[in-house]
């Protein structure tokens, strides 16, 4: 067992998340059993990891379901997948927002080792803490959690505009 800090940035509160590491399989770690719903949450995590903004739409979630191997067993139904999706979503495993899936804070927990590989960027540079689809600097585009932006914004002194932590420029 290792517990995972991490910030949410739903609520803007850093939050603990415990994960089982027991095996290191990643499959029993994302408690998604059968492989075929786990083939499914790969695309989905894959297709936000290389979406230049870090978050697909519902429909793009969705239709991810073709991408997973026919001969894998209990391939998901196009209802299956939408329960997957909301069930993942209320585990904040994804989070949606207008429309848009990224993953929620417990997704960032357990796919952490992943995004730090693939996406060494995707970091806020107010707290440092892994931020995948928040805000960015109009400067020099560096990621910012929308709570940390939020926050620096509402600092003392701040109605001249606040410096970007990673460049200093004034926005
Ligand atoms: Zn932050
Ligand atoms: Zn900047």
């Amino acid at each position: 067992m290792t517990i995972e800090r991490v910030m949410n940035d739903e609520n803007g509160e850093v939050q603990y998340v415990l994960l089982n590491l027991d095996d290191g399989e990643m499959m029993q770690r994302s408690k998604v059993k059968p492989k075929s719903h786990w083939e499914f949450l790969k695309q989905i995590l894959e297709a936000i990891i290389t979406s230049p903004d870090h978050s697909i739409t519902e429909t793009q979630a969705l239709g991810l379901i073709f991408k997973i191997p026919r001969e894998l067993p209990k391939h998901p139904s196009s209802e299956t997948a939408e329960q997957l999706l909301s069930e993942w979503i209320e585990g904040h495993i994804l989070v949606k927002n207008e429309g848009e899936v990224t993953l929620g804070f417990v997704g960032v927990a357990e796919f952490r080792q992943i995004i730090m590989s693939r996406l060494p960027e995707a970091h806020c540079s107010v707290c440092k803490e892994t931020c995948l689809a928040g805000t960015s600097c109009p400067h020099c585009s560096k990621a910012m959690h929308k709570t940390c932006y939020g926050r620096l914004r509402s600092g003392p002194g701040t109605s001249v505009g606040v410096k970007c932590h990673g460049c200093n420029n004034v926005f």
